[in-house]
């Protein structure tokens, strides 16, 4: 008999359709779903399991899912529903392990590892870059160089320890050189980004450098424009300042980027630790 979905359960069903659909996809492999993430998705076994019982076990997307198709790739995909707090991690994991060893775009080829993201699954404030160093793609973790020191320090100076963020970049392989990615990476890989801040859910974003505000606002402007105010993206509300790596080779930028985090610190109700 089939299943009934309450709707936020068919919301969040349709926004991973889209997601699918918008890298591309329109088959996919079912493969058997673990209980426990689903219980901690908040996900009723029953929801999956008529269809993983199914004798095939690919299944087409648009045969399932009716959505028109659209005649130009957006931005980003729908927002997604909200992840229950206590299921974030485990729908990160889920994420992470879509991605898997990825092949998706050129920027594979380079990669000794995937720099997937890190910090706390629930954070209230999340850090976007642009993509992994050498150090970065040396650990598989994000901003561990000279320029994630200098973050760290800045984490610090709000009052935060590195552990209450979430970091992470707009592409997850290293670009050769550390050259900007080009559009169709940035393309490509954005989508688990944006899949990323649909779970953390932050309060705030922070996007670091030119980079990460092109692709998290789907537009091109000067970094300078964008600067001092916030933006509405995704449900959250985004701070643009400069990247780390930038303030090292320009210190005297520092001041400008501290008064962009003092935007973000108002945003979240915190006060700079007092000095001693
Ligand atoms: Fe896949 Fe992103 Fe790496 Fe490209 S940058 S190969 S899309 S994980």
């Amino acid at each position: 008999m089939a299943q009934q979905l309450d709707s936020a359960t068919r919301e969040a069903l349709v926004a991973r359709v889209r997601f699918y659909r918008d890298l591309g996809l329109t088959e996919f492999y079912r493969r058997p779903v673990d209980p426990a993430l689903l219980a901690q998705l908040a996900i009723a076994p029953e929801a999956v399991s008529e269809r993983s019982n199914s004798t095939s076990n690919f299944v087409s997307v648009q045969e399932e899912n009716p959505i028109p198709p659209r005649k130009h790739m957006p931005a980003a995909p729908e927002i997604a529903a909200a992840v229950p707090a206590a299921g974030r991690a485990a729908a990160l994991q889920l994420i992470r392990d879509e991605i898997g060893e990825c092949t998706r775009c050129a920027l594979h080829a380079g990669r000794n590892k995937i720099v997937f993201g890190d910090g706390d699954p629930a954070a209230r404030l999340m850090f976007v870059g642009e993509g992994p160093g050498a150090d970065e793609d040396a650990q598989g973790l994000p901003f561990v160089g000279k320029a994630g020191q200098l973050l760290n320090n800045m984490i610090a100076a709000m009052g935060l320890k590195r552990e209450e963020v979430y970091i992470a970049n707009v592409v997850k392989c290293r670009p050769p050189g550390n050259r900007v990615p080009e559009q169709e990476e940035g393309a490509t890989c954005t989508p688990f980004l944006f899949r990323q801040i649909d779970v953390v859910r932050p309060k705030v974003l922070v996007a670091l450098g030119a980079t990460a505000a092109t692709w998290l606002l789907g537009s091109r402007q000067p970094l300078a424009g964008l600067r001092g105010r916030v933006h509405a993206v995704r449900g959250t509300q985004l701070i643009v300042t400069y990247h780390p790596a930038y303030l090292l080779r320009d210190p005297r930028q520092k001041k400008e980027a501290w008064a962009d985090l003092q935007i973000a610190m108002k945003e979240l109700g915190l006060k700079a630790p007092a000095k001693g």
